[in-house]
């Protein structure tokens, strides 16, 4: 069994984000990236699955500018076997990432793709659902368990109402939550071993897909600041 896991490059979670002074977005120069919480938790998943003799490969992939290089190395730092970088710049919704990791799911042909539930920068929450849509493939989203059963995953979902349990046909798509599990720290001999695995540089126009945005941004703006409260003497 094959797993493919989409891993984005955000903005670190204990940054405090800053808007830029036209207005245009978020300050990224000089600040820490990381990778979006909820794909650590992915290819986590993904990497104790193939130890436990249940898939052979573990392929990560990744969309956007060259530095997101950074984050599918991580991915083979943590146990990803190879990766893919599809190299696009400017703002990417989520319907042009999932036309683009349809062509890598087509090339790639996986029995899985694990995704995070969602991409704290955009928090859209629209990636696997849209991927599979366009699949045709079965979809658990908020997994916060998994097991395979022979061609079929059984996925608890995190959802307000609490747990859900399902069963789905593989192939599928799976987007995780943070409790699924608790993704191991790269060790330096593992960061060192990465270096060595392969990545592959794709440019996402040579996929035929319109990555061209749909969505106008007319500003930027901080939230407004909370106003003072006041204290009373006596309730
Ligand atoms: P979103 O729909 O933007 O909240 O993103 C949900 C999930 O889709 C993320 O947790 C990633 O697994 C995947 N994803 C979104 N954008 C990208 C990207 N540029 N590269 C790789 N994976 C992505």
């Amino acid at each position: 069994m094959k797993i493919l896991v989409a891993v984005k490059r955000v903005i670190d979670y204990n940054v405090q984000v800053r808007v830029k002074e036209d207005n245009s977005g978020v300050v990224t120069d000089n600040v820490k990236m990381s990778t979006n919480p909820p794909d650590d938790n992915a290819i986590e998943e993904a990497v104790k699955i193939k130890e436990a003799g249940k898939a052979n490969e573990v392929i990560a992939v990744s969309i956007g500018e060259e530095k997101a290089q950074e984050t599918v190395r991580k991915a083979l730092a943590v146990g990803a076997d190879r990766g893919i970088l599809v190299k696009a710049d400017g703002i990417l919704e989520p319907l042009a990432v999932s036309k683009l990791l349809q062509k890598i799911v087509e090339k790639e042909k996986p029995d899985l793709v694990f995704m995070g539930k969602q991409a704290i920068d955009d928090d859209c929450n629209q990636t696997g659902q849209m991927l599979s849509a366009l699949l045709n493939w079965p979809q658990a989203t908020f997994a916060s368990k998994i097991e395979i059963k022979d061609k079929k995953l059984e996925v608890t979902r995190e959802i307000d109402e609490g747990l859900e349990t399902i069963e789905i046909n593989i192939p599928a798509i799976v987007t995780c939550d943070l409790r699924l599990n608790e993704p191991r720290y790269a060790s330096l001999p593992n960061i060192m071993k990465a270096k060595k695995k392969p990545i592959e540089q794709i440019n996402a126009s040579d996929l035929g897909v319109d990555t061209s945005p749909r969505i106008e941004q007319i500003k930027v703006e901080e939230p407004p600041k909370r106003k003072a409260g006041i204290k009373v003497s006596s309730v």
